[in-house]
């Protein structure tokens, strides 16, 4: 049994993040798509949520599981859980200059391998904090997020501090 790990904040889960689990479940038997919470950030949804809307669009994949993941060490949390890789979408070189050391280090600290998918040419461009921006201020992001995030997005309205869109 090969398992992989996809961790990121998924503050919301998008279309970019979608499809690197999409191709990392096609190489591995698992996928665990972990949670992560670090308190030192601010986050539009909860964890829960967070959780939430990465289960229902991911319902229909065979394969995944969604759980959350503590502050603590990837590496001891992968070595706990039989993880053999972290999976990551790779967008940009400055993607690449920051993780490479923490691929060396989860490698040095737990075995861990971490496998590097190049992001999708169309999805290159997004980050959840850019979409979390630009609905804000009223674009269009139906493209870029799965029909659960989108409802939940326009549920919240922009976000507390940012400008009305009316
Ligand atoms: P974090 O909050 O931990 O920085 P995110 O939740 O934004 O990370 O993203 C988690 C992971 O998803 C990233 O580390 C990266 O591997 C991948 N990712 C993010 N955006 C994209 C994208 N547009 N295309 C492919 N992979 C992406």
């Amino acid at each position: 049994m090969r398992r992989a790990v996809c961790p990121g904040s998924f503050d919301p889960i998008h279309n970019g993040h979608l499809e690197v689990i999409a191709r990392a479940a096609s190489l591995f038997d698992e996928v665990i798509v972990a949670v992560s919470t670090n308190y030192a950030k601010k986050y539009r949804f909860t964890l829960e949520e967070r959780i939430e809307m990465a289960k229902e669009t991911l319902a229909s994949l065979r394969g995944i599981v969604v759980e959350p993941v503590g502050e603590g060490l990837l590496a001891e949390y992968c070595r706990q859980r039989g993880v053999s890789a972290i999976v990551k979408g790779l967008r940009s070189s400055s993607d690449f200059d920051y993780e490479l050391p923490m691929a060396t280090m989860n490698r040095q600290l737990s075995g861990v391998e971490t496998v590097f998918l190049p992001a999708e040419a169309h999805y290159l461009h997004l980050s959840s904090t850019l979409i979390k921006e630009v609905f804000t201020l009223g674009g269009n992001v139906a493209e870029y997020v799965p029909r659960s995030v989108l409802k939940r997005l326009v549920a919240g309205g922009p976000a507390p501090g940012q400008p009305s869109r009316g």
